[in-house]
């Protein structure tokens, strides 16, 4: 059934997110630099979900 959704989603979001290439976290899909803060992480990563790759 809900075989660890929560999971993998936070396995993604760390993914997603380089945290070395600068000041902050930057977003490997759009390059964008991130608040390095979990909800605009959050935001983030549910944003890319959301327009899934556009
Ligand atoms: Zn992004």
């Amino acid at each position: 059934m809900s075989q660890g959704d929560g999971d993998s989603a936070a396995q993604g979001m760390v993914d997603m997110f380089d945290e070395g290439a600068g000041p902050g976290p930057v977003c490997r899909v759009c390059g964008s630099l991130v608040a390095p803060d979990e909800l605009y992480r959050q935001a983030h990563w549910d944003w890319h979900e959301a327009s899934n790759g556009a």
